[in-house]
């Protein structure tokens, strides 16, 4: 099986688990996410997931409203965590062994996140899901998902998204929209793209390591990016 990427990360918004709710988590969107991770994993992939809580909390926009700015980001990290328990959930339902590590210590639910021992657990074949961000206010869990795919040393990021990658124009807005196959970290930047935050690209930039944007509505596109088959844009050097 010709496998191009061994050790993945994968970048899952809040808002992919809330599937067409307005708010929170729909159950079937959940059990088809870990449904599409559980088929690579049971192929020796391994992988780890780094969730937002966009579909609970989003700091920014609670700070909007009045709320200070970090400690709304507090709230929006712990949401996350409810999001990274539920994928535990629906993960080890399948047969998956999971652990959720979280930056935020929260002993009773969660392992507290430690590099070593999450890399531990991928090398055993047991999905690590990281919760919490990065412990601090400020950032995003997509920059969140650069600095753990550097510390995991994950050969790949998998943005899932609700497109089947990055276009020049809105494509919903926009019939002649191109999609396109690879672009440039730098080209991302330059046309402040909205792929990812322009501190997670540069940090992929730094360490290298591509980005793989994709629609996860489609079934089987996780296992189609892991062989290398082109299913949305790759961000790269
Ligand atoms: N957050 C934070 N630090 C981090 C990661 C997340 O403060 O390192 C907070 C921030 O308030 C953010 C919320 O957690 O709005 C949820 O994360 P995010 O918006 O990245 O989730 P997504 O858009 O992927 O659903």
């Amino acid at each position: 099986m010709g496998i191009t990427y061994q050790r993945v990360l994968l970048k899952l918004s809040g808002e992919a688990l809330m599937g067409n709710l307005g708010y929170g988590i729909d159950p079937s969107i959940v059990q088809e996410i870990a449904q599409e991770v559980a088929d690579v994993v049971n192929s020796g992939i391994q992988v780890a997931i780094v969730v937002g809580g966009g579909n609970i909390f989003r700091g920014v926009k609670a700070a909007a409203g009045g709320m200070d700015r970090a400690t709304a980001d507090y709230v929006g990290m712990i949401a996350t965590v409810m999001n990274a328990i539920t994928l535990q959930d629906a993960l080890e339902q399948l047969g998956i062994p999971t652990r959720v590590q979280t930056a935020i210590a929260m002993q009773e639910v969660a392992e507290p996140y430690i590099r070593r021992r999450a890399i531990r657990h991928l090398e055993k074949g047991r999905v690590v899901v990281f919760g919490a961000g990065s412990g601090n206010p400020f950032f995003t869990t997509d920059t969140t998902a650069a600095l753990r795919a550097a510390e995991i040393d994950a050969n790949v990021i998998f943005k899932a998204t609700k497109v089947d990658g990055i276009y020049d124009s809105d494509p919903k807005t926009n019939p002649n929209a191109r999609r396109y196959e690879t672009l440039t970290y730098s080209h991302v930047l330059t046309h402040d793209l909205r792929v990812m935050d322009s501190t997670a690209i540069a940090l992929c930039k730094d360490n290298n390591i591509p980005i793989i944007v994709f629609d996860l509505g489609v079934s089987g596109n996780v296992r189609r990016a892991v062989m290398g088959e082109s299913v949305g844009t790759i961000v790269g050097g």
